[in-house]
C-alpha cells in the first residue's frame, strides 16, 4: 500500500530522542513539574548523564586517558545556511553536526529543529546516541544534529530547502559508512526522504542507507514506527518472569499516549496486561479491571483528550503515577521521577520508555524500594534497533516482513536485558548502573582494540 504524502507529515519517528526540552504541550503548573528546572542541577539532564557516566567509568576502573577520549566528542560541525524564504527575504540559520563516537561504526542519531537547539544540547545527545547504541550492542557510534528555526513558522518549502542546504553543507561527513542521521524532534519521514535525495543528487547515485526512518517505499523499515512501544513490552515480559508473573496478572500504569506510550499500551493490552491508567498532560483515566486501549484510542481522535472516557473514571495525573501497579512506563518526557516523588511511587518494575524520566538524584529512592529499573538506554532502545535493521536492508536490497523485523527485534532485546542484567549480578549494580557500564565497556574495549592512532 502506498503512503500518502500527509501521512507522511504526521508520523512521528525518534530513535534515539532525548531529554533536554520536549516539544509538548505546556504542562498546567505543579509542584512535581515546577520542579522540572533545569537551573536545579537534579534536572539537568546532561548533569545526570554525567553522574551516570562518572559512576560507570569509577566502578569499570577507566584509565583517565581513556574517559578523557570518552567524554570528548569525535568531531563537532557549525554551518550557516543562506535560504531563501517564500518571501523573497534571505535568513541564515545555523545548524550542527556532532558525532560523539565513531569507535564501533557509522555515528548514528537524529536531527532536530528547534528554535533553542543547542550545540552543548546536541553533544550530549550524541555522547547519549554512543552509549544507547552501545547497550544493545549494534555497530554503531553516537551522533546528533540540529538546526536552530521554528518550523511553525516556516512553509514546506522553507523547510525543504533548509534540509537540503543543510545536508549539503554536511555532506562530507554523513554516509553509510560515516554517519546515519534520523528524525528527532520536529523532522519526519519527509526530512529524511529530502535529506536522502540531497545526498543522493550529489553522489549521482541513490543512496538510501545515508538515513534511517525513511517512507516505507523509500527504503524504510516495516515496524519501525511501533518498535520503540515493541521494545518496551519486550523488556517488560523479561522483567515479569523474574517475578514469576504473568501479563493476564500485571496492572500497568502509562504516563503518555503518543507513539512510544500510545504503542506500548496497545501491545501491551494485546498481551494480555491489565492497563489501569493512561496519565496524559490534560489529565488521567482510571479503570481498576483494565482499559479498552483501542476504545480509549477512537475516544481520544474523536475528542482530542483521553479524559471523560465513558469506561474510565478521571483521575488527577499526578495521584495516577502513584497508584499501586507492577509496571509503571513513563513514556512522555524527561525528569517526571524525581527526589521529591520517587518515594511515593509504587510500582514494583518502572520501564522507561521515555528519555530520562528518572533523574540521578531519585536512582538511590528508587534503588532503596527495591523497584525494579528498565533502564532508559535499554527500554526505548527498540527504536534505534530497527533504524539499524533499517539500515541492514538498505544496504542488502532485500527487505524484511513485519514478523521478521519483530523476531529479530525481540532476539536483540532480550540479549541486551539479559546482558545488563549479567552486569548487574555479576557487579552488584542497579540496572541503570548496569547498562551505562555494559556500553562503556563495549565502547572503551573497542577504542582499545583500534588503538590510538596519532
Ligand atoms: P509523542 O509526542 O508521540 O508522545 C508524548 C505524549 O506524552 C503525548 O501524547 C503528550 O501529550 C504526552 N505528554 C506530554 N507531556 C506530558 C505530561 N507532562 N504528562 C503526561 N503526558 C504528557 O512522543 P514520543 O515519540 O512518544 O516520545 C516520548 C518520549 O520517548 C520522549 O522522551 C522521547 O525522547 C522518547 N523516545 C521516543 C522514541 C520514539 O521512537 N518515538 C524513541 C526513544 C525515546
Amino acid at each position: 500500500m502506498s503512503t500518502r504524502l500527509s501521512e507522511i507529515r504526521r508520523r512521528p519517528y525518534n530513535e534515539g530522542g532525548g531529554p533536554f526540552r520536549t516539544m509538548y504541550a505546556p504542562v498546567a503548573e505543579s509542584p512535581m513539574y515546577l520542579a522540572s528546572s533545569h537551573e536545579d542541577p537534579e534536572f539537568n539532564p546532561q548533569l545526570s548523564a554525567e553522574a551516570r557516566f562518572d559512576n560507570a567509568a569509577a566502578r569499570l576502573r577507566i584509565d583517565e586517558g581513556l574517559q578523557k577520549v570518552l567524554r570528548s566528542p569525535s568531531r563537532e560541525i557549525t554551518v550557516h545556511l543562506p535560504v531563501l524564504l517564500d518571501d523573497g527575504r534571505i535568513e541564515v540559520f545555523t545548524g550542527y553536526r556532532v558525532q560523539h563516537s565513531i569507535a564501533r561504526g557509522p555515528a548514528k542519531g537524529g536531527i532536530r529543529y528547534a528554535p533553542d537547539v543547542t550545540i552543548e544540547e546536541v553533544r550530549a545527545l550524541a555522547a547519549w546516541m554512543t552509549w544507547k547504541c552501545a547497550v544493545v550492542n549494534l555497530p554503531f557510534g553516537g551522533g546528533k544534529g540540529g538546526v536552530i528555526c521554528n518550523p511553525a513558522q516556516l512553509s514546506q518549502f522553507e523547510l525543504e530547502r533548509i534540509t537540503r542546504r543543510y545536508t549539503s553543507e554536511i555532506i562530507e561527513f554523513i554516509g553509510p559508512e560515516k554517519d546515519v542521521p534520523a528524525p528527532d524532534m520536529n523532522t519526519n519521514e519527509q526530512t529524511m526522504a529530502w535529506v536522502m535525495d540531497t545526498y543522493s543528487m550529489h553522489k549521482r547515485e541513490t543512496t538510501t542507507a545515508v538515513v534511517t526512518g525513511k517512507p516505507l517505499n523509500l527504503g524504510g523499515s516495516r515496524g519501525r514506527p511501533e518498535a520503540t512501544g515493541r521494545g518496551c513490552l519486550i523488556v517488560t515480559l523479561e522483567a515479569l518472569k523474574l517475578f514469576g508473573k504473568k501479563p493476564e496478572d500485571t496492572r500497568v500504569v502509562i504516563q503518555g499516549f503518543g507513539n512510544v506510550g500510545g504503542m506500548a499500551a496497545r501491545l501491551m493490552k494485546r498481551a494480555g496486561f491489565k492497563i489501569i491508567s493512561i496519565v496524559e498532560w490534560d489529565g488521567a483515566v482510571y479503570n481498576p479491571n483494565g482499559l479498552d486501549i483501542e476504545k480509549l484510542m477512537a475516544h481520544r481522535k474523536e475528542t482530542g483528550s483521553i479524559v471523560d472516557f465513558a469506561e474510565a473514571e478521571n483521575m488527577d495525573r499526578f495521584e495516577a503515577m502513584f497508584l499501586d501497579c507492577d509496571v509503571l512506563v513513563p513514556a512522555a518526557k524527561e525528569n517526571v521521577i524525581t527526589s521529591q516523588n520517587a518515594g511515593q511511587i509504587r510500582a514494583r518494575i518502572i520501564c522507561e520508555g521515555a528519555n530520562g524520566p528518572t533523574t540521578h538524584v531519585a536512582d538511590p529512592i528508587l534503588a532503596e524500594k527495591r523497584i525494579f529499573v528498565i533502564p532508559d538506554i535499554l527500554a526505548n532502545a527498540g527504536g534505534v534497533t530497527v533504524s539499524y535493521f533499517e539500515w541492514v536492508q538498505d544496504r542488502m536490497g532485500y527487505f524484511w516482513t513485519e514478523a521478521e523485523v519483530n523476531r529479530r527485534l525481540e532476539e536483540r532485546m532480550v540479549e541486551s536485558f539479559t546482558d545488563v542484567l549479567a552486569y548487574a549480578n555479576k557487579h552488584k549494580v542497579d540496572n541503570r548502573t548496569a547498562a551505562y557500564m555494559l556500553s562503556l565497556d563495549r565502547v572503551q574495549f573497542a577504542i582499545k582494540l583500534r588503538g590510538i592512532y596519532g
